[in-house]
């Protein structure tokens, strides 16, 4: 009896310790779950983040955030170093000690080759505000002077900096809209990700992101705008944007006429009345499946054209398709099309 109720005992405590094991092993699925859900890229700023070790392709990869270090648990290789912290630098207590706080300095931006997440200091003057002495001023310009070159070490960074100095000069001089920047500035750092800048211009690229953005949020700046802004031909902006388009597998949306005609109409000073009636030329345009498949620069030109003369208000056809930037041969054919049905 002793006997069996002791191998009964010795059964259950098997049967226990199998439970254990399978526990653990949830336990451990679960973890590992966890640990990989982690590293699924959740946004686009995200995205670069990556999940599985290059070197022992294990996916079980550890952030430290102490030292903004992702490591292999397995190898030890340190995956990617000078991670971001998105968690606030500072303490508060209560609620409106929250409310009176807020982040230091500007927030990530594209537009900024370090995306504005480097320090400097100042060379003159100690903690308390004196002013220091002129040998130990001129080591800490010295320094200075190293440290910002420290900063931009390796060759992308350097190119990066470059252009984006002058995609800010350009985006000034064409008054894009900050978002637009920021946009053309991500395009960039794409660019420069695929490496496609080797052995081509900067300039060019700078260029061509700048008008892939505008194309893509559907502002109206033309190539040849750009091309005035920035130092490069006409030629070269169609080249490197193309080669964009390629590599980068971009798809702006389609141009309509209607994205042409309001800055259209302000470059060339007219009034609001010519512009609606152009509009509804277009309507009527468009109903008559007019439109479709062609020029919209030229479409806009053409519409315009005919609402000034039904207006009565006087501008030539060479200044309406130059403004355009398109010819006076695709104005004047759009414009005998339209022309019937008015
Ligand atoms: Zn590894």
């Amino acid at each position: 009896m002793n006997l069996l109720k002791c191998m009964l005992n010795i059964e259950y405590i098997n049967v226990v310790i199998l439970v254990c094991n399978k526990k653990r092993q949830d336990v451990i699925n679960k973890m590992m779950n966890m640990m990989t859900q982690k590293n699924i890229p959740t946004s686009e700023s995200e995205s670069e983040q990556i999940s599985t070790c290059p070197a022992c392709q294990s996916n079980s990869l550890i952030e430290d955030i102490k030292t903004g270090e992702i490591i292999c648990a397995k190898c030890g290789l340190v995956v990617q170093e000078k991670k971001y912290s998105l968690q606030q630098d500072w303490r508060a207590y209560s609620l409106q000690e929250r409310q009176n706080r807020s982040r230091n300095g500007y927030a990530l931006s594209n537009k900024i080759y370090d995306k504005g997440l480097s320090t400097t200091f100042n060379s003159g003057y100690d903690s308390k505000g004196k002013k220091l002495d002129p040998e130990t001023r001129n080591m800490m310009t010295r320094l200075k002077k190293q440290d910002q070159r420290a900063k931009v070490n390796e060759s992308w960074q350097r190119n990066l900096k470059i252009a984006l100095s002058e995609m800010s000069r350009i985006a000034n001089e064409l008054h894009i809209p900050d978002h637009i920047h920021e946009k053309a500035a991500h395009i960039y750092r794409k660019i420069l990700k695929e490496d496609l800048v080797r052995g081509r211009s900067i300039d060019g690229f700078v260029s061509a992101a700048i008008y892939a953005a505008c194309r893509k949020e559907k502002i109206p700046r033309s190539i040849s705008d750009i091309a005035e802004a920035s130092c490069q031909s006409e030629h070269d902006i169609k080249y490197h944007y193309r080669l964009l388009v390629k590599e980068l597998n971009f798809k702006p949306p389609v141009d309509r006429p209607t994205k042409f005609i309001s800055s259209l109409s302000s470059k060339l000073n007219l009034n609001g009345q010519v512009e609606e009636h152009s509009m509804r030329i277009l309507k009527e345009a468009r109903n008559r499946r007019l439109v479709v498949g062609k020029n919209p620069r030229g479409v806009a030109a053409a519409v315009l054209y005919l609402a000034c003369q039904e207006k009565g208000v006087k501008v030539t056809q060479s200044e309406v398709a130059r403004e355009a930037d398109t010819s006076e041969v695709t104005m004047r054919k759009r414009f005998k099309e339209y022309q019937p049905f008015l």
